[in-house]
């Protein structure tokens, strides 16, 4: 499954580019956490929405319907066992839709689904807000295996290292991160690799005073990093809930979250050095530090949410579903974060788009091709 996905992964992303007509920085690879290199597309505005923007205006462009607000309830077969349509229901009203070539879930993961994260790992209980939308409630698993399609690694679930403590929500501004902020506990001391993987630094900081941390970076990394001009809503939400602030001096950065000023300037001096010298003598940052003397800063208070769901369907390099013999379901394929096989224990920066899209693809022409 991981070789079909990297294999075809730069095929989808030029399709992305020169048919669905999405827009990538040119020059901008990001090396997102357990990245050895720098690998990851960035699509324009650093978000999703061009992805899904594009997509809604290629789908019109085709004619291709999308009903939203329609909810898919059951997975309809025939005596042979083929799925051959989905039972759904919109305004309380039930449809019916008819499938001849297959049906493809594709309903992404259960990140928003409290009791499911809890039935397969119970540490991610209410504690926990999520980065997801409201959708990511699990329904496809839960229709595909009331057919006994068989599921894999459901209690590997990601939580994503920096997030506003609050809502949950994910914070992009903070990506900083990958061009030199440093995380430092209530203490003012850093107590992890900044790039090390989503889960490493996650517990990382729940083992912190307090169960968070907080980012910290100056004018030097903002110039290169450019996030803070890229959201400044994020900026102007935590900033009026008091997580996130700009000051001048770190004497002020200090200040504002009751950090002791004496070792929040000590870990500075040290990352000064350690960017000085291009070895973090402390842990290792694999970038390479950045020197963090001059301000202006800006400093995030940080906890991890629920990001991911990596366990899911289990599906075949044709992205057939496979029933819990391993046989495959005719008529039944699954792509994207509702499947359970692409991501071990722990999904990389960027690969959760490259599996959506490449085994979104191979679903469409199978089920396409399928007689
Ligand atoms: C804040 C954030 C940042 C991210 N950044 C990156 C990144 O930089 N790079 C990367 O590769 N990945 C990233 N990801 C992960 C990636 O966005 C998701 O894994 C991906 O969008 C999953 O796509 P999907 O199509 O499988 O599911 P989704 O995008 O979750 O779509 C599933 C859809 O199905 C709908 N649905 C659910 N149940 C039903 C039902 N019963 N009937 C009808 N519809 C239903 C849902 O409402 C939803 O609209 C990020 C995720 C988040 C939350």
């Amino acid at each position: 499954m991981v070789e079909t996905m990297v294999d075809n992964a730069v095929e989808a992303s030029e399709w992305l580019r020169d048919y669905v007509d999405v827009e990538f920085y040119p020059n901008q690879l990001f090396q997102f956490g357990g990245h050895s290199v720098k690998r990851a597309l960035i699509p324009k505005g650093h978000t999703g929405a061009e992805v899904i923007g594009k997509f809604a205006k290629k789908a019109e462009e085709v004619g291709l319907p999308v009903h939203t607000n329609t909810t898919a309830q059951r997975l309809l077969k025939d005596d042979k066992g083929r799925v051959i349509g989905v039972e759904a229901t919109k305004n309380g009203k039930k449809i019916t839709y008819h499938a001849n070539k297959g049906v493809v879930i594709a309903t992404g993961g259960f990140s928003a689904n409290v009791e499911m994260r809890k039935k397969y790992n119970p540490e991610l209980d209410e504690r926990y807000g999520t980065t997801g939308h409201a959708g990511g409630t699990g329904d496809g698993i839960v229709m595909a295996e009331k057919i006994k399609a068989s599921t894999k690694n459901l209690g590997y679930i990601q939580s994503y290292p920096i997030c506003n403590p609050e809502t949950g929500a994910i914070a992009l501004i903070a990506d900083a991160r990958f061009f030199g902020a440093i995380l430092v506990n209530q203490q003012g001391k850093r107590f992890v690799e900044e790039l090390d993987r989503r889960d490493v630094i996650s517990h990382a900081i729940l083992d912190q005073t307090g169960r968070y941390a907080y980012v910290l970076w100056n004018k030097d990394i903002d110039d290169v990093a450019g996030t803070v001009d890229m959201h400044p809503g994020e900026f102007a939400d935590l900033n009026s809930r008091g997580l996130m602030f700009k000051v001048d001096t770190l004497e002020e950065a200090a200040e504002k979250f009751n950090i002791p000023v004496k070792a929040l300037q000590a870990t500075v001096k040290d990352v000064n050095h350690y960017a000085a010298t291009g070895k973090d003598e402390a842990f290792n940052h694999r970038a390479g530090l950045v020197d963090l003397s001059k301000g202006p800063y800006w400093i995030m208070k940080a906890t991890p949410s629920v990001h991911h769901t990596m366990g899911g369907i289990a599906t075949n390099t044709k992205a057939q579903v496979l029933d819990q013999h391993d046989k495959v379901i005719p008529g039944l394929y699954a792509a994207g974060e509702v499947t359970g096989l692409t991501h071990g224990t722990n999904r990389l920066g960027g690969n959760a788009y490259t599996d959506i899209i490449v085994f979104g693809r191979i679903a469409g022409m199978q089920a396409a091709i399928s007689k």
